[in-house]
């Protein structure tokens, strides 16, 4: 079964973001569980906590149909010693969250190296920061986004997501999340059934489908491996519709969160509708 839906808002509150997910049809979702341009943000409230459960169970949303994203300000590659530890700080908070709010899955963009530090070693750094953290928490997976390689952004190759991986040590609770524009954007020619192809069993040779624990479904507005992280409607950017189809056919893709992260959320209930259709959801 495909699960899809779109990374909706939690304002008000955390327990808003299933209710936003029900309105446009969705059967997965994404969502901050805290303002994710701030460092600090108050503790989730037991009301908010019990609500979110009580509507994610009302709505028929599991934990593995939910994909929480963590902060934009938060680099677990940090090359200075205290934005690293603030960084780590406010990692482990998000994970805390998820656990609170029963979820299994938290997704992130592995960090930068800020031109200060080798790829190597921040690559190291990112692997520390998600064992420090597995190790103070229970239960959530510790999801790697790709990325599109903007600035000093790592992980935009699989080569680099999978040398984290090796370096993590509960390989049980880290996963990798796929954004199809960063792939693009990164130089994974997506567009067309040979370059989907070539790419996911690349994917799976230096990674492994196993550890695929959600996908963002993103048009890019970008060409080929322009490194730019700007998403589209869906088939409205340099990817187009072939991409979806694919994907929304392909069963390796089957029992993860599948989420929308296009810029327009006035048609997101349009193209999660139009995204069943090409999965066969009636
Ligand atoms: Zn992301
Ligand atoms: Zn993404």
């Amino acid at each position: 079964m495909k699960y899809i839906g779109a990374h909706v808002s939690s304002s008000g509150g955390v327990e808003n973001a299933p209710l936003n997910a029900k309105e446009i049809g969705a059967t997965a979702f994404a969502l901050f569980t805290k303002n994710q341009r701030q460092w600090v943000s108050a503790p989730l409230s037991k009301k908010s906590i019990e609500s979110f459960k009580e509507r994610c169970e009302e709505f028929g949303f599991k934990p593995f149909q939910i994909l929480p994203h963590d902060s934009y300000l938060i680099n677990l590659g940090h090359p200075e010693g205290d934005g690293l530890d603030k960084s780590r700080a406010a990692f482990l908070d998000e994970m805390q969250r998820c656990e609170q709010l029963g979820l299994d899955r938290l997704n992130f963009h592995p960090g930068s190296h800020l031109n200060k530090i080798s790829i190597t070693e921040c690559l190291t750094r990112i692997a520390e920061s998600i064992n420090l953290t597995l190790d103070k928490t229970k239960g959530v997976t510790a999801v790697i986004e790709n990325t599109a390689g903007q600035g000093s952004n790592l992980g935009h190759t699989f080569e680099q997501i999978a040398e984290i991986i090796y370096q993590v040590e509960d390989k049980s609770r880290v996963g990798v999340c796929i954004d199809t524009c960063h792939s693009f954007a990164a130089g994974y020619d997506l567009s067309n059934e040979k370059g989907f192809n070539d790419a996911f069993s690349h994917f799976d040779k230096v990674i492994g489908f196993k550890y695929l624990k959600g996908m963002h479904l993103n048009d890019a507005k970008k060409g080929l491996n322009s490194r730019v992280d700007r998403h589209d409607s869906l088939g409205k950017g340099e990817l187009g519709e072939e991409t979806f189809k694919i994907l929304m056919k392909d069963k390796k893709f089957n029992g993860i969160p599948m989420i929308l992260e296009t810029p327009d959320f006035e048609i997101w209930s349009k193209e999660i509708a139009q995204l069943k259709e090409w999965a066969g959801i009636i």
